[in-house]
């Protein structure tokens, strides 16, 4: 693109564009990096620089920028069909699409219902948890139970059982009312022990069901990782004993794999670190490799069977949105499968995840990161201005903020979480490139120290 082009473009998205998760007053200072091709794990601006996608475009891609079999997908899909609708139509992207999700999730998730953000399949959980109740002669359990530091999305009712207030605290009077449970961020344990941890958390569980298992309609809770929280990583003994509880209490158990699920966490799904089958799968951004919107809600035939009655009986789950089950994605999602069969995709990420973790260990000869942790392909470290005193940076200094300007002239494009630092790899990125990345990542802790 031509120097002139680009100029005009970003003095366009000044005078016209709303960014999301964005102060616009940042841009009168420093305009956003105007993207002009991506391919595999780069991305290029108007200007020729080349910047790593170490967040996978927030947290989505899955094989990369521009994969040739995603594209050939693409094209032939609309070949045949492009948008019809999901009510009274149906078609085979949607159906065969459904078919995989049922075989590939844990056993039991046997109900795949279409929507098209993550959001959005987070709402989907909880009406048809609250409606599921309704019909099954527990009027009563009409609440949900949200666990701290969790994350389910931006529409109002994700955001009323999510637990990362400080972004949201503003909408608190349009909420409604949710019970709040302790992370499991091992963190918050004597000496940092991860079951220690889990068992804490999962103590005040147990008490809040015991006392209230008769409101309760669900507990959602984001599954091994909680990501927009901090990148908080959990023991996989929680989500087992925690599956327990809810069988036992009969509480629905909502197990959001947004974020998680399609690989990034070294499994298809984190639930299988556990084996457990929740009572509701939420999954979105990977879904389609990250390339367009798709999510679904996957439940289980004991919970579909309370809705299924003649119609006069009022028991049709009414939700639904424009775009369900729109074609072109689910053929994505389908070649994307299909993709992670033939490349070997899993297996390739267990080997790439065992070498992030020995090189996030590099970020342990610094003084500043502390926590270096990894999940997958999901590496992060809180930054404190020193480690070893336990010294934190102050909110106005903005050191996640620094981090991405100097990551920016090192060619990485990283989004901290605060005083997170994090990546979040596509699973196509190779030993070579982890390395690379963790070699310039050291050098912009240098440069804002
Ligand atoms: C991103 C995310 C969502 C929301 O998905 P959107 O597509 O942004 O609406 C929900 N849950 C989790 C765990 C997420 O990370």
């Amino acid at each position: 693109m031509d120097l002139k082009q680009a100029e005009r473009l970003l003095q366009a998205d000044r005078s016209y564009v709303w960014h999301p998760f964005t102060q616009m007053k940042d841009y009168a200072e420093r305009d956003p990096i105007l993207i002009e091709k991506a391919e595999g794990v780069f991305l290029y601006d108007a200007y020729g620089q080349r910047y790593y996608d170490t967040n996978s475009s927030w947290w989505v891609n899955v094989h990369g920028h521009a994969h040739p079999r995603i594209r050939e997908a693409i094209n032939r899909q609309l070949g045949q069909m492009d948008h019809v609708m999901f009510a009274g139509l149906t078609h085979s992207p949607g159906i065969e699409l459904a078919e995989q999700l049922v075989k590939l999730t844990p056993p039991g998730l046997d109900r795949v219902f279409y929507s098209d953000n993550g959001s959005t399949s987070v709402e989907v959980a909880l009406k048809m948890s609250f409606q599921y109740w309704q019909q099954s002669d527990r009027p009563d359990k009409t609440k949900f139970v949200y666990v701290d530091s969790s994350y389910h999305g931006d529409t109002l009712g994700a955001v009323s059982v999510g637990g990362t207030d400080q972004f949201f605290s503003v909408f608190r009077p349009l909420l409604f009312d949710a019970y709040s449970v302790p992370s499991p961020d091992p963190r918050l344990a004597p000496g940092g022990d991860a079951e220690t941890a889990a068992q804490q958390a999962l103590e005040a569980v147990r008490t809040l069901f015991e006392e209230k298992a008769g409101e309760l309609a669900a507990i959602i809770i984001e599954p091994l990782l909680q990501a927009a929280g901090g990148m908080i990583m959990y023991a996989p003994s929680y989500l087992t004993r925690l599956r327990e509880l809810c069988t036992a209490y009969n509480v629905h158990l909502i197990a959001d794999e947004v974020a998680v699920g399609f690989g990034r966490t070294g499994r298809l799904f984190a639930c299988e670190h556990a084996g457990i089958t929740p009572d509701f799968m939420c999954l979105s951004k990977g879904l389609t490799a990250g390339v367009l919107p798709l999510a679904v809600t996957m439940t289980t035939s004991g919970v579909f069977d309370a809705f299924y009655d003649d119609y006069p009986k009022l028991k049709t789950f009414t939700h639904g949105h424009s775009f369900t089950g729109n074609p072109v994605s689910c053929a994505v999602a389908l070649e994307s499968l299909r993709i992670m069969e033939d490349e070997h995709v899993l297996e390739r990420t267990v080997e790439s995840a065992a070498f992030l973790k020995t090189q996030m260990t590099r970020f342990q000869s610094l003084d500043g990161p502390a926590n270096v942790r990894s999940l997958g392909m999901v590496g992060a470290f809180d930054l404190f201005r020193s480690r070893d005193a336990g010294t934190r940076y102050s909110f106005d200094e903005r050191i996640g903020f620094r981090v991405y300007l100097e990551g920016l002239k090192e060619g990485l494009f990283l989004r901290p979480l605060g005083d997170t630092i994090y990546y979040w790899l596509p699973l196509c990125t190779t030993r070579a490139h982890i390395e690379d990345i963790v070699d310039r990542t050291l050098r912009v802790l240098q440069a804002v120290r």
